[in-house]
């Protein structure tokens, strides 16, 4: 797949009316649709203005074949259950790319706030539209994970949660939802997200619990991006972050603890790939990832953020993928999570996972 039309889809969409597996907010970065580009997973934001059309099974720009091919990942089965008290399955977990399960725990977050909010983010915007529910029991989840397993053969899972008020900022009602699916599922691989917690012993807790990666999101390396895109979280000093990617990396081992790096918050690029080397040689994958202007959020409807120079994610993306290639360190090797999975970021159209020569 050509690495520079991959960025660029992703960050111009597709404008594609039927994408079965869509996700159209929540937390972080969302709006997608999942498709299968040249048989690989990819998160691609549907846009009915982009550039690239679907015809044919085949990825049109402007109305030319890109000679790349395009499958919308089909609707799981388990999306037409219910659980005995009526709230559908797909309001409990999502299918993410076509074999990813993935529910956010705690549909709301402490950091709400509008002057505390992260700009790009709209995890209540789909508890508003009625597409989930606040709180997901670990019951409920493990059912879910079970018919997921069964109905569409899931290989892995993952559990975000919005940040509690509490010490754990959320992690302990994750750890509870873990070892819900890992009494059902023993076997199925499950990465964690969550902020860094206030007490370092709860990264253990999660291992534990049997999670086997672990995602500890920044966003941004930058002091003022961090500080204008996110005042709540960037209010939590970068120490803390090193201190439990450091936790996590003895706990859950090298390469089992990743975090995001979003290209367009205003971040030098240089300095960027220069953060996420240092990532890398901690032991932690930095899953780069353009920013994404989504309706609902602050940084689109207040701001007027627009997407990102393709030239810039390329950039980043194509050194970062050289970086994570010449240390070793495959997404495919995480036991799951975002870095195994893939389809939100072009790292791996960069050549990032295969072997360095
Ligand atoms: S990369 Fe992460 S957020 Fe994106 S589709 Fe895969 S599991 Fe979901």
């Amino acid at each position: 797949m050509g690495a520079d039309t991959r960025v660029d889809v992703a960050i111009q969409g597709i404008r594609l009316l039927d994408a079965p597996v869509a996700r159209r907010a929540g937390a972080g970065p969302s709006d997608d649709g999942h498709v299968l580009l040249d048989g690989v997973g990819a998160a691609i934001p549907l846009n009915p203005r982009s550039p690239y059309t679907v015809s044919g099974g085949k990825l049109l720009l402007d109305g030319a074949d890109t000679g790349m091919g395009v499958e919308a990942v089909a609707r799981p089965r388990f999306y037409d259950l219910e659980t005995a008290d009526g709230v559908s399955y797909e309001k409990i977990a999502r299918l993410h790319s076509s074999s990813v399960l993935a529910t956010t725990v705690v549909q709301t977050c402490a950091r709400y706030a509008e002057s505390e909010r992260c700009r790009f983010c709209a995890i209540e915007e789909s508890l508003n539209a009625g597409a989930t529910v606040a709180v997901k029991t670990p019951a409920q989840i493990a059912e879910v994970a079970k018919a997921a397993y069964e109905l569409d053969g899931i290989t892995q899972m993952v559990m975000t949660t919005g940040t509690s008020n509490g010490r754990d900022r959320g992690a302990t009602h994750l750890a509870r939802c873990v070892r819900a699916v890992r009494e059902v599922l023993p076997d199925l691989p499950i990465q964690v997200q969550c902020e860094p917690p206030g007490d370092l012993q709860t990264i253990q807790d999660l291992y534990d619990a049997g999670a086997r990666s672990i995602g500890i999101h920044v966003e941004s390396l930058d002091e003022a991006a961090r500080l204008a895109w996110m005042p709540g979280k960037g209010s939590v000093p970068m120490a803390e972050y090193k201190a439990a990617w450091a936790e996590a990396v003895r706990v859950f081992g090298w390469n089992q603890v990743s975090t995001y790096l979003l290209v367009g918050l205003g971040e030098d690029p240089d300095e960027m790939v220069r953060g996420a080397v240092e990532l890398i040689e901690m032991g932690v994958y930095p899953f780069v990832v353009p920013f994404r202007p989504l309706a609902g959020t602050l940084a689109t409807d207040v701001d007027g953020a627009t997407a990102p120079d393709p030239r810039d994610v390329y950039k980043v993306t194509a050194q970062v993928s050289a970086a994570l290639r010449a240390h070793g360190m495959l997404g495919a090797d995480q036991a799951a999570g975002c870095a195994a999975c893939g389809a939100c970021s072009a790292l791996g159209s960069c050549g990032s996972d295969e072997a360095a020569s």
